[in-house]
């Protein structure tokens, strides 16, 4: 056996389970050992039965003594009882309702039992154990997999548990023994002082301490960054000998566009809009990330960019994360380049393909636009904006090869990506390669600070009292509700059932909607939003509250990026210390886009050191550079890349 050996030819693995792992595209070994567990379950406190008492979970070595099944007939229930013994005592043991139970053990049987002990009427049992056979002769010599050590806990799709998952990975992970080799260049490794690949998978798998297990993921982690790059590398060298249209800087027309906004541009904004009006003009093809916080105006440098394009009657493709914000980019640049005769289209939903890409100027939508169907005859521009909501590989996709496709001409367009997810410059590098940047790193003058407050439960009704004094004031505030998460068997089966997850979110919405409008703002109008609602609608509410017909819209974190409404001023994150920095930093963009005083309060219902830690970093920080640098600090860029998005 080696790592591509098909799984047809793993010993104990039968033509339902192939098929099973197949559907989560698990084909070789080598796929097998790379799904990796989400977390593990702790049984390794491994103690004698004479110690057994309540509180935390315990771990038992013995020999089962008796084995019988209990009726109950008041609570129609059968309990499974049996007695286990070591060197120091005996234990009662009780499994509920699994009757079969009886004819898995039999008396002088050796196994380990996990689980933790109830004491009932003064007597004291172990219930619904966790339990693994131990061969006779080997006694407490054997080697454990599902008890006595942290046990693998993997992301469980339907019919694919995780006992049998570390049954046939364990045995697999012996056979292999220093025969498989490491796919990281040596230097690499010694100098991030990596675990060696063979290693890695062992203790990702079963850890010898939680330690070592996070080592591993960092080893991970890293490697899949460091092909992502390469591949992005070479392919950017290939895009490097491609040519581009050049598109000639008309500075009539962008002046005449600057003096047509109801604002002054802020210095950042001119250099940045300069800088790609310049790469613009040049024969290849230009790919810069425009970087700039949350309310800096990206918009308007984009649609600049745009104008000029559009009147060397050539095309843009302006590509949003989602269909609000496709739709908001609609509105706000078609209201910029009033005047200026540009046709303008919009393309969200994937049915409807009118075929506009050929008669407009600039096509506005969300990835729709890289559908077959959508050509374009003349296109000179692309633009991805908050493109960091497009998982990576998605964005290595969009950056190399399907621009490629969707022209008739031979030329490559102009890329530029805009994203208010600061990036550290080194790691930027490595995600995108040797790509320009422009950053627009000051606010449009006026705006004020955003006031950030970690909400102790005991300050929540005082915050309910101020938030109601700021809807008297004519101001407008969005309610972020928690990210369903936790260890609730509730989320772990909605891990493995997205559906089922986002039916969860929409219930935490639709609970905190509830409780605002009833109990805590009965006086005031409240608005929700959440996925699970029809396009129409989301946009009806959204309208609502542009129009300041809702005062507070309650929602999941859709809002996160993006949408511009000035007159917001009070950002209220429920469950904060769920979210990671970066994230909270994007909420907390969505208010202080105006002259108003803004305001951002974190509630907590886990107050506690590390979370107030965590918290702190983002009142003490309001520039998003330095929130990433510090997000990246805390979760590692793992998590910061949402490489597994
Ligand atoms: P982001 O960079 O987060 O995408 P937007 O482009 O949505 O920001 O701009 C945020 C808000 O600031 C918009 O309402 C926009 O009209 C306004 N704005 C942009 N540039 C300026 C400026 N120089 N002065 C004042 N307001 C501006
Ligand atoms: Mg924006």
């Amino acid at each position: 056996m080696n790592l591509s050996t098909p799984i047809e030819e793993i010993p104990r693995v039968g033509p339902q389970y192939q098929k099973r792992l197949k559907r989560l595209g698990i084909k070789t070994v080598r796929d097998l050992l790379f799904h990796f567990p989400h977390r593990y379950d702790d049984f390794s406190n491994l103690i004698p039965i004479a110690k057994a008492e309540p509180g935390g979970t315990f771990c038992f070595q013995g020999e089962i003594l008796e084995v019988k099944n209990i009726y109950t007939f008041r609570r129609r229930m059968v309990l499974t009882q049996a007695t286990l013994g070591d060197e120091t005592g005996k234990l009662k043991v009780i499994w509920f309702n699994q009757p079969y139970l009886v004819n898995t053990f039999k008396k002088g049987d050796y196994v380990c039992l996990a689980g933790k002990i109830t004491k009932k009427n003064g007597s004291k049992y172990l219930s619904n154990p966790i339990y693994e056979k131990i061969p006779a002769d080997l006694r407490f010599n054997a080697e454990l997999t599902h008890t006595g050590r942290l046990v693998p806990v993997y992301p469980e799709t339907e019919g694919l548990s995780s006992k049998w998952l570390r049954f046939i990975t364990r045995p697999i992970l012996t056979t292999l023994k220093n025969q498989i080799p490491d796919s990281l260049p040596e230097k690499i490794r010694e100098k991030y002082n990596f675990l060696p690949l063979e290693t890695a998978i062992w203790q990702i798998h079963f850890p010898d301490s939680l330690k070592l297990a996070d080592e591993a993921k960092k080893r991970f982690a890293f490697e899949e960054l460091f092909e992502l790059s390469l591949f992005i590398l070479k392919e950017r060298m290939k895009l490097n000998k491609e040519k581009a249209v050049p598109v000639p800087l008309n500075l009539k027309l962008i002046k005449k566009f600057v003096e047509s906004l109801p604002f002054k541009l802020t210095d950042a904004q001119k250099k940045s809009a300069w800088q790609i009006l310049k790469d613009l003009e040049k024969p290849k093809p230009m790919n810069r990330l425009l970087e700039g916080d949350v309310g800096s105006g990206k918009t308007v440098v984009a649609a600049m960019a745009a104008l000029n394009v559009a009147k060397t009657n050539q095309q843009t493709a302006f590509m949003a994360p989602t269909e609000i914000l496709a739709k908001q980019h609609f509105k706000t640049i078609s209201g910029l380049l009033k005047g200026f005769n540009v046709k303008i289209g919009l393309l969200t939903g994937k049915e409807k393909v009118t075929p506009p890409a050929g008669g407009v100027d600039i096509l506005i939508g969300t990835h729709a636009l890289i559908q077959d169907k959508v050509k374009f005859e003349k296109l000179a521009l692309v633009i991805i904006d908050e493109q960091h909501r497009f998982g990576i590989e998605q964005r290595a996709k969009l950056i190399t090869n399907n621009y490629k496709l969707k022209t008739s001409q031979k030329m490559i367009p102009h890329f530029l990506s805009m994203t208010a997810t600061p990036i550290p410059r080194t790691l930027s590098l490595t995600i995108y390669g040797d790509l320009d940047l422009s950053v627009i790193n000051e606010l449009p003058k006026g705006r004020k600070k955003i006031i950030t407050k970690i909400i102790q439960p005991k300050d929540k009704n005082g915050t309910y009292e101020f938030i109601r004094q700021q809807v008297k004031e004519g101001r407008q505030v969005f309610v972020i509700c928690p990210r369903i998460e936790g260890r609730s068997t509730k989320y772990e089966e909605a891990k493995s059932d997205l559906r089922l997850l986002s039916w969860l979110e929409v219930k935490a919405v639709k609970d905190e909607y509830q409780k605002l409008s009833k109990e805590v703002f009965p006086d005031l109008k409240i608005g929700m939003l959440h996925g699970k609602m029809k396009t129409q609608e989301k946009e009806k509410i959204m309208k609502d509250f542009k129009a300041r017909e809702i005062d507070i819209l309650v929602s999941t974190s859709v809002v996160e990026v993006g949408v511009d409404i000035p007159n917001a001023a009070v950002m209220m994150i429920e469950g904060s210390e769920k979210f990671g920095l970066a994230q909270l930093h994007q909420f907390r963009g969505r208010v202080g886009r105006s002259d108003f005083q803004s305001f951002c309060f974190l509630f907590t219902d886990r107050p506690g050191i590390v979370t107030n830690r965590r918290l702190r970093a983002l009142i003490s920080c309001d520039d998003g550079f330095a929130v990433a640098a510090k997000d990246l600090a805390i979760r590692g860029p793992g998590d910061f890349c949402d490489v597994r998005q």
